[in-house]
């Protein structure tokens, strides 16, 4: 079945994750002629005229703190696609890169990279940040070590494994006949409009979970729930699962703690915010899920 790709989504390469925990393997890899490296500072991605900068594997080993600054993406045919992950105040652009380009912002350079570099980036980031969050063990409080090319640490002292964590969100639209129930958070964009968000609870699944924040947030009971697609999002690892809620009415009772606004929305309504053509209301960027949530919906 053909599927959608979001932003952020579309890793191209083989994560070979039967064969990194081979810590020789993956050196010979980085020290090969054909390995290339992704660079991010502080969580956000090296760039040049547009595009990502790539860095051989010796420069790279240079630049790292340490081999767990060194994340391995995958392979690339026989080539190890590898990040880095640089940190501190100082600009390594204006440093030991210079002349190779300039940070910028993930989520403006994901607006404007092919999917696949969203993809890579995205994997990296989500793993930096785990890495930042989690050097200790959560076991015993030890200093735990990286290992499988940077996708699992491990406790010297109690051997506790730890992976990495993948927090999955529902995000939704609710529809009854030939209506459907936009939200606006009062920290968004002024005029902007989108679908419901929360995150799942253990305990709980997808369709309660929906169920449960359309509740919470919009006041109206959910009868139905497809699913359309879903997206990761790097900040820092959420997962957003993409559904349609079929709804019992239009009696939407907002929580006016979570959002600050909602309205109904026609089919007709809803492809003109798509389109840009309500003065004063805008949708999600079109690489955000929830704009093609209400997208696919709209021109159904
Ligand atoms: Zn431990």
């Amino acid at each position: 079945m053909p599927f959608v790709t979001h932003t952020f989504a579309g890793n191209p390469l083989d994560r070979a994750s039967d064969r990194r925990s081979d810590a020789d393997w993956l050196a010979g890899l980085l020290g090969a002629a054909g390995a290339r490296v992704l660079v991010m500072w502080n969580g956000a991605p090296l760039l040049k005229d547009g595009a990502l900068v790539w860095l051989d594997g010796g420069l790279a080993k240079q630049l790292a703190a340490d081999e767990e600054h060194l994340l391995f993406l995958g392979l690339d045919g026989g080539d190890g696609v590898f990040a880095l992950d640089l940190e501190g105040p100082a600009d390594p652009a204006e440093g030991p890169l210079e002349g190779r380009g300039a940070f910028g912002d993930l989520r403006a350079a994901a607006a404007e990279l092919p999917i696949p570099d969203t993809g890579l980036l995205s994997t990296a980031r989500s793993l930096f940040e785990w890495r930042r969050r989690h050097r200790h063990c959560s076991v015993c409080g030890q200093v735990s070590k990286s290992v499988d090319g940077g996708w699992k640490r491990v406790c010297p002292a109690c051997d506790a494994q730890h992976f990495p964590r993948v927090d999955p969100c529902v995000i939704m639209l609710p529809v009854i006949g030939d209506k459907c129930l936009v939200g606006r958070q009062a920290v968004w964009a002024a005029g902007r409009y989108s679908a419901l968000a929360g995150f799942v609870e253990p305990g709980e699944s997808i369709e309660e979970a929906c169920a449960r924040e359309v509740k919470e947030e919009a006041g109206l009971t959910v009868t139905g729930v497809r699913y359309h697609s879903s997206q990761p999002w790097p900040y820092p690892s959420n997962l957003m699962i993409g559904l349609i809620a079929e709804v019992a009415d239009t009696e939407a009772r907002p929580d006016f703690n979570e959002l600050e606004a909602v309205r109904w929305m026609t089919k007709a309504e809803a492809r003109e915010l798509i389109e840009g053509r309500i003065e004063g209301l805008s949708s999600p960027p079109k690489l955000a899920i929830a704009y093609w949530l209400i997208h696919d919906w709209a021109f159904s």
